[in-house]
Order: C-alpha cells, then sequence, then structure tokens
C-alpha cells in the first residue's frame, strides 16, 4: 500500500521533465505500443527540425499480463474488423444477386405475357374456326337429313 501510495504521487507530482535542449516536454498518450494509452512525455521537438527524441514514460508500467489482455483484445478487434469486412461484401454480393434475379424476373414477365398474348389470340382463332365448323356442320345434317327423307320417303315429300 505504501509503495503504491508514494508511486502515484510521485508521478502525479512530478515536474514536467525538460529535453536534452531545455524544452519541456509534454504529457503524450502512447497507441502503438504493448500497453496502448500509456502516456509519457515526449519533446514537442518530436519530429520537427530539431529532431528532438526525448522521451520519458509519465504513467507507472501496468503489470506484464495487461499486456497479454491488451494484446488479445486487439486480436480480437482485429477479427471483428475482418468478419464486417467480409459481411460487407457478402452483403454486395447478396444485393448484386438480387438485382439479377429482379432483372430475370422481369425479362420472365414479359415473355410470360406474350405467351398468354399469343395463347388467347390462338384461342380466339380456335373459337372462330369451331363455330364455323359447326355451321358447316349443321348444313352438312340439315342435307342428309333431307336426302335420307327423300331417299326414304320420296312419295309423301313428292305430295
Ligand atoms: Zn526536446
Amino acid at each position: 500500500m505504501q509503495g503504491s501510495s508514494s508511486i502515484s504521487s510521485s508521478s502525479v507530482e512530478a515536474p514536467t521533465p525538460h529535453c536534452h535542449y531545455g524544452v519541456r516536454s509534454p504529457i503524450r498518450t502512447a497507441w502503438k505500443c504493448d500497453y496502448p494509452g500509456r502516456r509519457f512525455y515526449g519533446c514537442s521537438g518530436y519530429g520537427t527540425s530539431m529532431k528532438c527524441s526525448f522521451f520519458q514514460w509519465y504513467d507507472p508500467a501496468p503489470p506484464a499480463r495487461y499486456a497479454d489482455v491488451i494484446r488479445r483484445l486487439l486480436e480480437t478487434n482485429e477479427g471483428i474488423r475482418s468478419e464486417n469486412t467480409k459481411l460487407k461484401k457478402t452483403r454486395q454480393e447478396l444485393l448484386d444477386e438480387m438485382r439479377r434475379l429482379q432483372q430475370s424476373v422481369h425479362e420472365t414477365t414479359a415473355e410470360l405475357e406474350g405467351a398468354v398474348a399469343a395463347s388467347m389470340a390462338m384461342e380466339d382463332n380456335m373459337l372462330a374456326s369451331v363455330a364455323t365448323t359447326r355451321r358447316r356442320g349443321v348444313v352438312i345434317i340439315v342435307l342428309i337429313s333431307v336426302i335420307v327423307l327423300l331417299f326414304f320417303f320420296p312419295t309423301k315429300v313428292a305430295s
């Protein structure tokens, strides 16, 4: 307890360090390290023409197992990201497939409408043909009846 409280109070009360050039180093946050989010003093001249690379941790080193936990979380996060990318791809493929199917349905509907129209025209022709045949049939039956009557009862018809 004594040790941990003295560490935290020392990290809070520690004076802002100056770099090799005497510049005060602001507190920054490291992300690309074993403990993402761990803060450090980094010279404001870093990455500039000063090329100052002054560096000193602000936060104390976390327990070693935190690095393992964080690494696993990052791996899980990476897995979720790649899964999300796959799902987006699958979604796009499904949308494309749906558009193709809609196009196919559209074409099939047009074909069916054409076939139905042709079928109806054919049915009309057949009905007209049946009506003509019926009329002819009636005429033929009447003619046969007249012939039969004339043949079997020629006297009756004649008289
Ligand atoms: Zn510096």
